[in-house]
């Protein structure tokens, strides 16, 4: 069929074999393809090699296991730990009972310039490591090296993020941030995470602190000083553990129905235990007033737990 416009000058055209034509067609579509994706690579040059979906890394070495490999620059050494990242990824995988189904990559930023280049939007100095929405990539920041933080902790944290991220749409990954208490509580708690302050510092200063302002976003405003975020990360992993030590497998539960629909995090904490979130802080703030050490041991992880597929 001639194409809008050219009816009735069917004639006039070259008669060109349709096989033939067809086969122009193709010709011209594998190069478009080819123009396409050499731009791409000249673009993605430009940024360096370091997105997620670079094929070639100049500069940059790669551990490659079954499920998790991680990039960083030639010449550095890799901590043990990080050798065998599946053991990792496995072990987030039974503390948050649910699947990562896809890959993922590691990717260590070498410097400044480098992490601005490849997240403009997101690098920030201060920050020790970037998880994109879709769960398949980790950026571990230069700030790790410059404080001599302990990686490890950081590619902990930061599987945490990716396996709930795995288990989520895109907008549910970036809505999730909304409820930090949970999203950051679950990553330091499985991040077993010392760069914070110490449990003794957070017994020690939570009875003076409004603990109830640090958890509830609505309370947020309430804080006469600054937010300060060592001790909040380290706040909200003790109220998860606090959680989950009280509810048990219904704290796994509305962790994954939180997954499913942060947006109605509120609706799904009442239903999971019975209360509302200011109640349960109410009770978690009264435990550190009295005996904060006689809260539930945030740093173990649990030993076993069941997988929720990816589809629940
Ligand atoms: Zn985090």
């Amino acid at each position: 069929m001639a194409p809008d416009g050219d009816a009735g000058n069917e004639e006039l055209k070259p008669q060109i074999p349709r096989a033939k034509f067809a086969g122009f067609r193709r010709a011209g579509i594998r190069r478009t393809l080819t123009l396409t994706a050499a731009a791409l690579a000249i673009w993605s040059f430009g940024y360096g090699p370091l997105l997620p979906w670079s094929p070639v890394r100049p500069g940059y070495a790669a551990l490659h296991s079954r499920r998790v490999s991680i990039v960083y620059p030639t010449g550095t050494s890799l901590p043990e730990a990080l050798r065998n990242p599946d053991a990792l990824l496995e072990e987030a995988e039974t503390f948050h009972r649910l699947a990562a189904a896809r890959p993922i990559t590691v990717i260590l930023l070498p410097d400044w310039p480098a992490a601005y280049r490849v997240l403009p939007r997101l690098a920030r100095r201060g920050i020790g490591a970037i998880t994109l929405a879709t769960g398949r990539t980790i950026y571990l920041m230069p700030t790790i090296s410059e404080r001599g933080l302990d990686p490890v902790e950081f590619v902990r944290h930061e599987l945490s993020h990716a396996v709930i991220h795995q288990n989520q749409t895109v907008f549910g990954a970036m809505k999730i941030v909304e409820v930090p208490w949970l999203a950051e509580g679950l990553a330091v708690w499985f991040g077993n995470q010392r760069a914070y302050i110490t449990d003794e510092e957070f017994f020690r200063l939570a009875p003076r602190r409004d603990v109830e302002a640090y958890i509830d976003p609505d309370l947020r405003g309430r804080l006469d000083g600054p937010f300060d975020i060592r001790f909040g990360y380290v706040c909200w992993r003790h109220f998860n553990a606090f959680l989950a030590g009280r509810h048990g497998e219904a704290y796994w539960r509305f962790v994954h129905a939180v997954a499913r629909h942060p947006e109605m995090w509120r609706e799904s904490f009442q239903e999971h235990f019975s209360q509302t979130l200011p109640q349960a802080v109410r009770a978690f703030a009264e435990r550190l007033q009295t005996d904060g050490r006689a809260l539930p041991p945030a740093l173990a992880p649990p030993t076993s737990g069941r997988r929720t597929p990816r589809s629940q």
